[in-house]
């Protein structure tokens, strides 16, 4: 049986089971974790085995205090300071060289590890209560979205989780910024609420990873990932949106607009289209894209979502879209 609890006492209970050896699913404010104690190779396994997720696909470890670090990583810089120093807590995680502490399982065999130091207040109680450092992919089957609310989790992991500590709708809602900091420039690996711009800013030279991936460097970058269950389309403006939408109706689709209020509202002159409103700013849509997803797979057919552009935050939200629709655009 899998329950959603909430307050100190879901945390307690969470806690334990973490400390026993079970995983248990918890709130951050990026997106919702499937977490496990990191030392603790038998139970990171389970992460694996509940998310059908590939063994060289590494997870990232997430800390409740910035002296845990200490035992996870054998050398951090002083620019990964600066970086942590500036950043945590909140939606960043930074690779450092790993310390033999940290079991195979948890980074794939890489000589790295990810740390993370979420900024929820339930995730920061629910890490310092375990004890120990908790190692967490998103609380998602893999290939899925990923999930940022507690029934989202529940709808796709009911009966293969025993708890899932409910933390409300993710404030960020898409998956942390990754910045590898092992390599001799700073190289993002995956975009987030955390952007290339931000981290210039304190570190000078920052350089976001691009090209294709032959031997993974992190092995996560080469599989599919946040694919809803229907058939998504980027637009490239207003009119494609607006022809992309009458061709899947009139194939019987029923399909679905993701799009900012403004961009809906000026299809609408030309066509009533079914529409789920991501916002008015870059950091709306970014919290309600993969919730939007999740109500598009279960309600419609077909989705067309708007070109969010390349700027600041929204770059970072294309980078989800581009993936859930396999690069597909009109
Ligand atoms: P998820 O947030 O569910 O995608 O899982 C964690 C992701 O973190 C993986 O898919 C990797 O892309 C990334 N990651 C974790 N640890 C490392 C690492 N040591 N080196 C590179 N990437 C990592
Ligand atoms: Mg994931």
């Amino acid at each position: 049986m899998t329950e959603i609890l909430t307050g100190k006492e879901g945390i307690e209970r969470a806690a334990e089971l973490i400390r026993k050896g079970e995983v248990v699913v918890f709130p951050t404010e990026t997106v919702y974790g499937l977490g496990a104690n990191a030392f603790d190779k038998n139970a990171v396994r389970k992460i694996f085995e509940v998310k059908g997720r590939p063994m060289d696909n590494p997870l990232i470890v997430h800390i409740a205090d910035i002296a845990q670090i200490d035992k996870l990583a054998c050398e951090v810089t002083l620019q990964a300071r600066k970086v942590m120093q500036a950043f945590m807590p909140g939606p960043i995680t930074v690779i450092v060289k790993k310390s033999d502490a940290i079991p195979d399982e948890v980074c794939a065999g890489l000589k790295t590890v990810g740390i993370r130091f979420p900024s929820h207040a339930v995730a920061q109680e629910f890490i310092w209560a375990c004890g120990v450092p908790v190692a967490a992919p998103s609380a998602n089957t893999s290939t899925k979205i990923s999930p940022t609310t507690a029934e989202h989790v529940y709808e796709d992991l009911k009966g293969k989780v025993e708890i899932i500590l409910q933390g409300g709708s993710c404030q960020v809602g898409i998956e942390s910024t990754i910045l590898d900091m092992s390599t001799d420039i700073p190289t993002i690996l995956r975009p987030g609420a955390i952007t290339e711009e931000m981290l210039a800013e304190v570190l000078g030279e920052v350089k976001t990873f691009s090209g294709k991936i032959v031997v993974a460097k992190a092995p996560g970058m080469k599989y599919k990932h946040y694919a809803p269950d229907c058939d998504m389309v980027v637009a490239e403006n207003v009119q494609h949106a607006i022809e992309a939408y009458r061709q899947s109706a009139s194939r019987g689709e029923n399909p679905v607009v993701l799009a900012k209020t403004d961009y809906i509202a000026e299809m609408k002159k030309t066509l009533d289209v079914n529409a789920i409103d991501l916002g008015a700013s870059d950091e709306e849509v970014m919290h309600n894209v993969f919730a939007a997803m999740h109500t598009a797979q279960d309600k419609y057919g077909f989705i067309v979502c708007q070109d969010f552009g390349d700027k600041g935050v929204a770059k970072s939200v294309m980078n989800r879209v581009n993936k859930a629709s396999g690069g597909n655009r009109v």
